[in-house]
């Protein structure tokens, strides 16, 4: 066998390989057979209710669709022109190539301000954000700061092996960043500041009865303050020790009934007993080899990632297929937030309670109960809110039968 076929052998493999874990990792407790009713929105929320959320979901849409166009199209200036800044430059190869990742990194975070700025105004007028303008631009610099160094390391890491293995970087690289992506899954929930125990003695005995239930009693449940924000969430986070449930206190202040603050303390646990979070890295995995691949392969053209000048065109082929790979994230997220959502009710037998939940999001959170296709497919992470209400219905009808 030549060399060549051996890598066609070798690549068949591999594509399979990845097939077999995608479908491993897309099944779910979800009854193959279920079937959603096809419900009419009108007869879960009002029409003054559609229409603000519609108005709401609109504006952020469209804001998104410009931001991202307005980056794609900046750093493919930067990719193009980009290089030329290193001749100035006397840092060495590693040091350049940091300095060309800062630049880039200053020229998005100046081509998202103004859709940030945008997006705030259109919060706080919707009563969706409470933050001034001075507190969200220190959010936003700590926030650029935490990403700034991330990115650096990241160029740090991949121009030193790439300086090493030449081409080759990718096959030790992502493995490197799989490890940090698990590093950062397992420490995510103990940086979340402002945080304190559960206090009210019914939900703690609730919490206590549905994580027993679920397998998962050793995971604590805490409430972070949030004061700036209306919206009402909550997540699962950690993994092995570090694993945390973490209500918003916007979801105890009164505005949600009791059973409904039950249904979603049921889901975030669900998250964990279904091992969201580990299959979660599993896919970054999935998706992060092929990912470097494709960037040591289109940096070549620059002379491959041991050379500065590549930077930039890194830069815009990470962001492009961050971009790209948002529709698959978030069909895998939907899967996973519906198994969580069946696993809810399944716990807690509440169909009632997650139905007024879901029609309650539509007003805390002005989210667009039925959104256009193409917005499911880019931006929701979850399944629409009416597709939330339908399987509560399908589960109670399921019950009957
Ligand atoms: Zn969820």
């Amino acid at each position: 066998m030549g060399r060549r076929s051996a890598a066609v052998v070798l690549g068949a493999i591999l594509c399979a390989a990845w097939a077999v874990a995608a479908y491993l990792l897309l099944r779910t407790q979800i009854p193959s057979g279920l079937e959603l009713p096809a419900l009419d929105e009108s007869d879960f929320f009002s029409a003054a209710q559609l229409e603000e959320a519609e108005r709401y979901d609109r504006f952020s849409r469209i804001n998104w669709i410009f931001s991202t166009l307005a980056l794609l199209v900046s750093l493919g200036a930067y990719a193009r022109w980009g290089h030329r800044f290193t001749r100035e430059s006397a840092a060495g190869r590693i040091g350049t190539g940091m300095l060309l990742a800062m630049l880039g990194f200053a020229i998005v975070w100046l081509v998202q301000l103004p859709f940030g700025v945008a997006q705030l105004w259109w919060d706080r007028r919707h009563d969706v954000a409470q933050i001034d303008y001075v507190s969200w631009i220190i959010v936003d610099w700590i926030q650029l700061g935490t990403e700034f160094v991330f990115v650096s390391f990241a160029i740090l890491i991949v121009m030193g092996i790439a300086g090493w293995l030449g081409d080759r970087w990718w096959l030790l690289g992502a493995p490197v960043f799989v490890l940090l992506a698990l590093l950062f899954a397992f420490s995510v929930a103990y940086v979340v500041i402002d945080t304190h125990q559960l206090e009210d003695p019914r939900l703690v005995a609730d919490a206590e009865g549905l994580s027993e239930e679920l397998g998962v009693s050793e995971i604590p449940v805490l409430v972070q303050e949030v004061d700036q924000s209306n919206s009402a969430n909550a997540f699962a986070g950690g993994l092995g020790p570090s694993r945390r449930v973490i209500l918003w206190n916007t979801l105890l202040d009164g505005s949600f009934g009791e059973g409904e603050v039950r249904v979603v303390v049921a889901h975030e646990f669900a998250h964990h007993s279904r091992n969201h979070i580990w299959k979660g890295v599993a896919w970054y995995a999935l998706l992060a080899l092929p990912g470097a691949y494709l960037i040591a392969r289109i940096t070549r053209r620059r002379g491959g990632m041991a050379e500065s000048k590549a930077v930039p065109v890194a830069l815009l082929v990470f962001v492009a297929l961050n971009v790209l790979a948002q529709p698959i994230e978030n069909l895998i997220s939907r899967r996973y937030e519906a198994e969580a959502d069946w696993v809810a009710l399944q716990t807690t037998g509440e169909p009632d309670a997650a139905r007024t939940l879901f029609q309650n999001f539509a007003d805390t959170g002005l989210q667009d109960p039925t959104p256009p296709g193409w917005a499911v497919v880019w931006l929701d992470g979850h399944p629409t809110l009416l597709k939330r209400v339908a399987m509560a219905e399908a589960w109670r009808a399921q019950q009957a039968r």
